[in-house]
Order: C-alpha cells, then structure tokens, then sequence
C-alpha cells in the first residue's frame, strides 16, 4: 500500500516537472507582427516553455489546449531589440566626468549601478546587450552576467568584452605626474604580449575582445591609430583562434582601415570613415556601429542645443559619414554606446538613424535581424519557429514613428514575461 502511494506521489511529482519543464503556453496577438525582417498584419504568435513555436497569419496556428491569449490592440510585436554597443558600467558624462567616474568610484559601486543599468536595457526591450567595455571595472560585466543568468537579477542576455585592450600610452585617464601609476579604463598591451593578455582577458570571461585601433592621442590631442598592422591581426589572429571576435575602437580613417585589414568584425564609431574605407569594409565583411547617440550627448553636453541651425561642425561630419556607410551597402548594426547617455533610452540611436536619413525598417531589421547575425546568435533576432522566446510590444507602429520603439508594454524573455500588459 504504501509502495503504491509512494509511486503515485512520485508520478504526482513528475508531472509538477514536466508541466514546469514544458512551461505556460501564450498565444499573443498584436496589430502588427515584426518578424525581423517585414511587417505583418494579422499574424499571431505561439510561445511555449521559452521558445516561439509558431508565428503566421492566426488562423494557421493550432492553439494548444490552455494556452493563455494575450490580446496586445494597436501594438507591434517584435523580437527582443538588441543593443550592439553599450557600457553599463558608465552614466552619463554631464552628471559625472568619465575621468572621475573611472579614478574616484570604487568598483563595488559601479557594479550596482551596473545592475540597475541592466534592468533599465532590458525593460526599454533590449533583451541582448553586447558590453564593449567596463572602463576600469574590471570584469564586472562579467559578474553582472553571471548575476543574470543565475536569476538574482533581472537583465538582459549579455555578451561581454571585460578590460577591453589599449595601446601603451595612449588611454586616459591622463595628466597626472608621470611617475604616478594611475587606473587606466582598459588594460594596455602592446607587441608580443598582446598574445598574454587577449588569452588572459578569455579566460576571465570575455566573449569577444574590444580593442582601441585609435585613439586620442596625437600631438595635438587628434584621433591617431595607436596598433601596427601586425599588432591588430596578432590579436585578431589568437581571439579566432579560441572561437572569438574583435570589436574595434575606431574614429580616424587610417585606425579603421587597419582594423578592418586585420579582421575585425565591427568598427565602433567610424566618424572619420571615407567613401574608400567603407568600401573596404564590405568586401572584408566588417559591420559598422555608428553610435550617433553618443555623438549627440556629447555635443549637447558641450552646451548645444539641438537646434540645426547652430549645428556644431562634428554633427555635419557624421552626418556625411554616415551617408557614405549607408551609400556603400557595409553592414550597419545598431548601438549607440549608451552609458554615454542615459541607461533605458536605448532607442534614442534608433530615432537618429532615421534623423540622419536611414528607413526606419532597415533601423528595425538592424537593431534585431542584423544585430544577432553579426554577434552569431543564431536563435535571436527574428520571430520564427524554433526561436527564443525574447519579444517586445510596443505602442504603435514604429515604421510610421520610430519614436514607438520608446513605448514598450511587453517584455519577455526566454519565454518569461518582465514585463506584462
Ligand atoms: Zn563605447
């Protein structure tokens, strides 16, 4: 008798398992479906456990016995957006100067903000970010992604690059006596040891290496490349070697140029970039972040007003640089180095983009579709069968007004909501 109570509580338990295991069903039907790459109308989407198991016109899905329907009225559905570059271990310069967030901060309060940065990416539905440097936090960003996936914290999916590799002399912060050792915001290599510390930032858990290819240290304070030829593809050269990428740091046209003769897969910034070094880029199939939001916030923080007409001289440039990225057919992902401005306005990249001229579905394919192609998740970026779970609503129809991708009232991610309407 009570061997046979035994296997019924034990069946019981299995069952509690199983329907735990598989998870809740939702079949969500919004006005319009993003799936990535068009916008659909009628459709609907099945999520069961922490995958899309199906998504088409609604009367195609079979809708399991259970299921609960989320009726989403004048809302898009899209995948989960992807921040191509972002530091959640800074906030925005006017509150406090990079230089005094890096030398007068100590770790342990950079990585709590970083912890409530990480829930703001995620509730503004980036359900991906791509870390592109903790500015001598060492590897928080790690930590922090390990605090996620543990579930101690809410946050998005991350892909981390730790210390991020200078060029001896060339990183900030800078002017203090030279015999003075001062924390510099990433870790300098240079040569042959280049080989050392790209294996070692690997093992601390960096997921792809960010390099500076150029930086501001020229005679006169301008942009320069600070690696050689070789010091680039020796570094591009071990990172592949253990399955890795490089992102490159590069504003002038020669530090870009480099970069992407050595292999990297993305060019952050790209300011300085010509119509010949775009060029360049496509055939070698280097994507371009442009981060014009940075940009941007920096030139506002400068005192400018936003106004066109006392347009500062850095905002035309871009402008004409980004026309030629555009022009040229390279791959544009979309990140706008957030941290530079405020953690949870992500979007604001997205509303430049279109600003400075770009269709705001080829901005919508880029912040999901092109974003996990380049970083290589294969299961991200697009709403289709088989896919995680990591969806977003927003109110509107973000192809009429970008300014939608602000107003997000749904966020899930692996099939668990953070956010519900
Ligand atoms: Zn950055």
């Amino acid at each position: 008798m009570q061997v046979i109570a035994k296997t019924l509580l034990f069946l019981l338990a299995l069952g509690l398992i199983f329907t735990s295991l598989e998870g809740q069903s939702f079949l969500l039907q919004p006005s319009l479906v993003f799936d990535g790459q068009d916008m659909h109308e009628g459709w609907a989407v099945l999520v069961e456990g922490r995958h899309i198991v199906a998504a088409g016109p609604a009367a195609s899905i079979n809708v399991p016995e259970g299921a609960e329907t989320i009726s989403l009225p004048g809302q898009t559905l899209m995948p989960g957006m992807i921040e191509a570059h972002s530091h959640l271990l800074l906030y925005p310069y006017n509150r406090a100067d990079w230089n005094d967030q890096v030398l007068k901060e100590s770790n342990e309060l950079r990585v709590i903000r970083g912890a409530v940065h990480a829930e703001k990416n995620l509730m503004a539905g980036f359900t991906t970010v791509r870390e592109l440097g903790t500015e001598g936090a060492g590897y928080a960003d790690v930590a922090i992604k390990q605090a996620i996936e543990q579930g101690i914290i809410p946050g998005p999916r991350l892909i981390v690059s730790g210390r991020a590799i200078v060029a001896t002399g060339s990183y900030g912060p800078k002017g203090f006596k030279p015999d003075f050792e001062v924390p510099l915001g990433a870790e300098p290599a240079d040569g042959d040891a280049i080989i050392r510390v790209v294996r070692d930032q690997i093992g601390k858990g960096a997921d792809f290496i960010k390099v500076y290819a150029d930086y501001r240290w020229g005679p006169e304070g301008e942009a320069m490349p600070t690696f050689l030829q070789e010091e680039l593809e020796l570094m591009v050269k071990v990172a592949r070697s253990s399955g890795r990428g490089v992102a490159a740091h590069a504003s002038t046209a020669e530090g870009m140029r480099r970069a992407a003769l050595a292999g990297v897969e993305t060019i952050e910034h790209g300011d300085g970039g010509t119509a010949e070094v775009f060029k360049l880029m496509k055939e070698k199939g280097v994507a371009l972040c442009p981060t014009l939001a940075a940009g941007d916030a920096i030139m506002r923080y400068r005192g400018w007003d936003g106004s066109p007409e006392t347009e500062p001289e850095r905002i035309k440039q871009k402008k004409q640089s980004f026309k030629l990225a555009m022009e040229s057919g390279v791959k544009i992902i979309a990140g706008g180095d957030v941290g530079v401005f405020e953690h949870g306005e992500n979007a604001r990249e997205l509303e430049l983009m279109v600003a400075y001229g770009m269709k705001p579905l080829d901005v919508l394919r880029s912040v999901t579709n092109v974003n996990a192609e380049v970083f290589h998740l294969p299961e991200r970026g697009s709403i289709r069968k088989g896919y995680l779970a990591d969806l977003i609503a927003v109110e509107g129809n973000p192809l009429e007004d970008i300014s939608a991708l602000r107003k997000v009232q749904l966020v899930m991610k692996g099939g668990e909501f953070y956010k519900k309407p």
